[in-house]
């Protein structure tokens, strides 16, 4: 009954709560409550958007206190007090300990209008439209972004051409071809048909392409390649960005400097929409109002961004914290993987950015299915829905942790007995 509204009045666009067909209605730290009162453990983080957890204690109090204090809530661009006090902690906390020395273009509130506003920025700059993307890479949907989209249904959905990428396998595409040796032989010939390109865009591990996971060392060579070209970089960071491989930015361990970075989702502090371009000073070249958008100043993203930023990352206290709890997440995960030999289950990804693969694509989905009856949710990704990909909060307990896996373990053996009854019919 309480379904038939959302089936009756939502467009058939509506994706996520056909695989996790359930009512939420609150959400604490690691858990969220369905309309019934079941609770469930969140290894899904509204894609990667709830980083510090639902509802975290000094977000919510900084917010509230916020709106009771008759704080303006939207600003367009114009200067307010809160996003003085987030540009600030942004400033002091994560770019300088970084040695990074970006301008900060707050662009309409998804990922997808960071990412435009990145590639529009970088085309401009260069006088050039080309734009190398990679194989399996999500950037959005908005025409801009799903240039650079690798996912057909998603490409179809444009319903036009989709100009000016031009794209390249991603590390470890195909076995026994290096995919920089490729790009790069194609950018020093003069006759590759390669249109000298105004950046290159890429996600350190392709989240939404199924958890792979590009080496520092490939980051490092594609980073010389741009150089040596005159090409922009452009990191994209919504997904990986905010701690969720363990550092601030996904990047940093690779030690290259990206010209332009996106960062969206888990930046709002406590899931409230804000999005990024961080661009160096020499590529801004935008005049004054050129990149638009109503939703640029989200003042309660704002204060929330700047709550979670003070709270966790102002040493690195909270990152040391999450290295130990990588480990363990990783521990258990070698162990469930190496179990479920059967299915091809086969573990990927950094940090606590992680994937188990299937070699049956449809099994993947039957997994969610049965985690969500046992209390947990995940969601699938990869070219054919094949893994499914782990996402817990980053303020995940070790007990959280530990039951989420055991979920997920049962999860996967209830999933294999479904798949042998099957089989035997
Ligand atoms: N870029 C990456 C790497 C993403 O993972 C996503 C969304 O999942 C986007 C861009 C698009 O962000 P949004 O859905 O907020 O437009």
């Amino acid at each position: 009954m309480a379904m038939n509204i959302f089936e009756k009045m939502e467009s058939g666009v509506r994706s996520y709560c056909r695989s996790l067909p359930i009512v939420l209605s609150r959400g604490r730290g690691y858990h969220v409550f369905d309309e019934q009162g079941n609770s469930y453990i969140d290894f899904f983080s509204a894609a990667g958007s709830l980083n510090y957890g639902h509802n975290p204690p000094e977000a919510v109090a900084a917010v509230s206190d916020y709106l009771a204090s008759d704080g303006i809530v939207t600003t367009l661009d114009m200067y307010s007090v809160a996003k003085r006090e987030f540009l600030a902690a942004f400033e002091l906390s994560i770019l300088k300990p970084r040695g990074l020395d970006y301008v900060v273009q707050f662009t309409g509130p998804t990922g997808a209008n960071a990412v435009e506003a990145a590639l529009k920025v970088a085309r401009l700059k260069t006088g050039r439209s080309n734009v190398v993307a990679f194989t399996n890479g999500y950037h959005g949907v908005s025409l801009g972004a799903l240039a650079a989209t690798g996912n057909n249904s998603k490409r179809q959905g444009a319903g036009q051409a989709l100009n000016n990428v031009t794209r390249m396998p991603f590390e470890g595409y195909v076995d026994g071809i290096d995919s920089l040796d490729l790009l790069e032989r194609m950018l020093d010939d003069p006759s590759s048909g390669l249109d000298h390109p105004a950046a290159i865009i890429f996600e350190t591990v392709q989240a939404e392409g199924g958890i792979n996971v590009a080496s520092m060392d490939w980051l490092r060579r594609l980073e010389r390649i741009a150089r040596a070209h005159d090409i922009l970089l452009i990191a994209d960071e919504i997904q990986t960005g905010c701690g969720r491989t363990g550092t601030f930015f996904s990047f940093e361990p690779s030690g290259i400097t990206p010209d332009i970075v996106t960062v969206s989702k888990s930046i709002g502090g406590m899931g409230m929409p804000m999005a990024l371009a961080l661009i160096a000073r020499h590529v801004d070249v935008w005049s004054a109002g050129q990149h638009n958008g109503t939703f640029r100043g989200n003042n309660l993203a704002f204060v929330a961004a700047r709550a979670m930023i003070d709270k966790y990352w102002r040493d690195s206290r909270f990152a040391d914290g999450l290295k130990l709890k990588i480990d363990l997440l990783d521990d258990l995960l070698v162990t469930v993987a190496a179990k479920h030999w059967k299915p091809g289950c086969q573990l990927r990804g950094r940090g606590m950015m992680r994937g188990l693969k299937f070699q049956d694509p449809d099994f993947a989905t039957r997994v969610q299915a049965a985690a969500l009856s046992h209390g947990l949710l995940i969601e699938t990704c990869g070219p054919k829905d094949e893994v499914v990909k782990l996402l817990p909060p980053l303020i995940i307990d070790d007990a959280g942790i530990a039951r989420g896996v055991a979920l997920l373990d049962k999860a996967i053996a209830t999933a294999t007995t479904a798949a042998a009854d099957l089989a035997s019919v």
